[in-house]
């Protein structure tokens, strides 16, 4: 027995199940497969080591699916400040959301959070299978009817595939979609301490000439650490105990927060970036961290996987108001143009500051101290910056603006004009 659907998504992560909550308004039949249901986090759980940084676009995304009360309902924490500095010289960046005029410049969140109230509200919408616990064994790509097997043998088949399924897609490998990489050599540390002092509701960075050090601010007053460092580096940091290990953060940190008074279990992700040659296929499409992954230095790839999974759906939404195929190479294309400069310019933009900020050459450590002393006094600069970070810029797909309507997008998608 052969299950078919519309759209089957293998992944239902971050990126995937938000997809599906933005397709579930249309008439689509729809299957997400997910192989790892997370648990139900209990107020009294330690933090997970893995959070985002949620930029206010991608929380407008989540606010009009009716995800971000879920959020809210669990765990989350604003930041207000962000707070940049390298470690030669004397020279930092200070962001505050009040100088924009907004309350928050983003929250951070752990991603066991975020992906409980998508799959939360995935299973508020009939025309959405929700297929949790089974893993995709086997992929057949077909332009016009993909067959999927799932670990138990069933078999499922749709017009459209999306892969969602994270860095070492399966949906991908099954296209034959080969990738560009760069391995930066780096791993980042993610843990959960307790600092001294309070992380007064600011976003922490240092640069160090072996990688960015960010303190990210929990809502009970612990930080969650990203330490980018050399792989050996990282493997050394690694084993050491707790003691040694909060000591050399602390000095790492520059005593910021005061000493590091516990630590959590460590864990170490390589840091690679890697860009899809292409993003579709006649029937089929990649989004999120199958399409892309970015060093987390600024903590965009998740935000950058949501902005896919809001274009896609829109440039969807369009193609059934107008009776046009959903999955043809054509309507996939205008997802694929419009994703693939925003998210190479990111990609581009990271690696860039990555290496500014790495290079130890006295010269240019003069010059990147004199460049951030001037942004910091230049108002137009800093806030130009800070929008970027905030996911103001660039081609936002119109369920990511303040000004987006529910009414108004059943008639026009785009609600912009711009007919894409
Ligand atoms: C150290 C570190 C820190 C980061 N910090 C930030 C940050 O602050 N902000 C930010 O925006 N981004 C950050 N990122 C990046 C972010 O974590 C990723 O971009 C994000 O998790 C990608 O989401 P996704 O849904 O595309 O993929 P994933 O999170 O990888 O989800 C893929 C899903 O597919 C499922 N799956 C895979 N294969 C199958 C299969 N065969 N069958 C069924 N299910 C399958 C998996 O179980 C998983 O749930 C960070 C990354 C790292 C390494």
């Amino acid at each position: 027995m052969k299950t078919n659907y519309d759209v089957i998504i293998v992944g239902g992560g971050m990126v995937g199940s938000t997809l599906a909550c933005a397709l579930a308004e249309s008439a689509l039949k729809i299957a997400v497969i997910e192989k790892n249901l997370p648990a139900e986090i209990q107020p009294s759980d330690d933090y997970d080591l893995r959070v985002s940084a949620i930029s206010h676009s991608s929380q407008q995304v989540f606010e009009h699916l009716g995800v971000w009360s879920g959020i809210r309902r669990r765990r989350c924490c604003a930041y207000e400040k962000m707070h940049v500095w390298h470690s030669q010289g004397d020279a930092e960046l200070l962001f505050d959301a009040a100088d924009s005029g907004v309350k928050e410049l983003g929250h951070i969140i752990e991603n066991r959070v975020i992906q409980l109230a998508l799959l939360e509200r995935i299973k508020q919408h009939d025309n959405v299978d929700l297929i949790s616990g089974q893993s995709v064994d086997a992929v057949q790509y077909q332009p016009q009817n993909s067959q999927l097997t799932l670990e138990n043998g069933s078999l499922l088949s749709g017009r459209l595939l999306v892969g969602a399924d994270g860095a070492h897609s399966m949906v991908r490998g099954a296209a034959g979609i080969e990738l560009e990489m760069a391995d930066y050599d780096q791993k980042g540390i993610v843990c959960v301490v307790t600092p001294e002092k309070h992380h007064q509701h600011t976003a922490w960075q240092r640069f160090l000439s072996t990688g960015p050090l960010a303190f990210l601010p929990l809502s009970n007053g612990q930080c969650s650490i990203v330490w980018s460092a050399d792989s050996t580096e990282a493997e050394q940091l690694l084993t050491l105990d707790d003691e040694v290990f909060c000591k050399q953060l602390s000095d790492a940190f520059d005593g910021k927060l005061g000493r590091i008074e516990s630590v959590s279990s460590r864990a170490a992700f390589p840091l690679i970036r890697r860009h899809a040659h292409e993003y579709i296929k006649d029937g089929l499409v990649l989004v999120g961290d199958a399409a892309h992954t970015i060093h987390p230095l600024a903590g965009q790839g998740v935000n950058l996987g949501l902005m896919d999974a809001a274009s896609l759906a829109e440039v969807m939404n369009v193609a059934i108001r107008h009776r046009r195929d959903f999955a043809s190479y054509q309507t996939l294309r205008k997802y694929e143009r419009w994703r693939r400069g925003e998210n190479q310019l990111m990609m581009y933009s990271m690696s860039a500051f990555k290496n500014l900020f790495g290079n130890k050459h006295r010269l240019l450590s003069k010059a990147r101290n004199l460049g951030l002393a001037l942004v910091q006094k230049s108002a137009m600069a800093k806030s130009a910056l800070m929008r970027r970070a905030m996911g103001f810029d660039g081609d936002l797909p119109a369920i990511a603006r303040d000004n987006w309507n529910r009414e108004a997008a059943a008639e026009d998608p785009f609600q912009s004009g711009s007919g894409r």
